[in-house]
C-alpha cells in the first residue's frame, strides 16, 4: 500500500477516494451514501501486486461517471479507469475516523 504524510496520523497508507469524499473529511462531516467499489486482481502473479484495494465515492460520482449505486467489485485492470476519474488518496485514518469504518 502507498504511504502518505497526514498531517495528524503522520505517515499512513493512502485510501482512493472522490473529491466529495476528500472535502467532508476535510471538513469532518459526512456524506450521507458513500459506494464502495472492491478492485479485485485475479490474474497477477505479483502476491503484492494482488492485494486488493478499495475506492470509495459518492453518488454524485456515481451518476457522474457511470459507477455503479450500490457497493460492488471490478476486475483491478479498471484501476486506472476509476483513478483516472476521481484520483485523489486520502490518509486511511482520517478517512476511517470521518466514516466510522473498521
Ligand atoms: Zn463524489
Ligand atoms: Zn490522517
Amino acid at each position: 500500500m502507498a504511504l502518505v504524510r497526514c498531517p495528524h496520523h503522520q505517515l499512513q497508507g493512502m485510501v482512493l477516494v472522490c473529491s466529495h469524499i476528500v472535502k467532508s473529511v476535510e471538513d469532518k462531516t459526512k456524506i450521507e451514501k458513500i459506494i464502495s467499489l472492491d478492485l479485485v486482481a485475479n490474474d497477477s502473479i505479483d502476491p503484492f501486486e494482488s492485494m486488493e484495494s478499495t475506492a470509495f465515492y459518492c453518488l454524485v460520482c456515481a451518476k457522474q461517471y457511470d459507477f455503479p449505486t450500490e457497493n460492488s467489485q471490478k476486475p483491478e485492470s479498471e484501476y486506472e479507469n476509476v483513478v483516472g476519474k476521481m484520483g485523489e488518496a486520502i490518509c486511511i485514518k482520517c478517512f476511517k475516523e470521518t466514516y466510522n469504518i473498521e
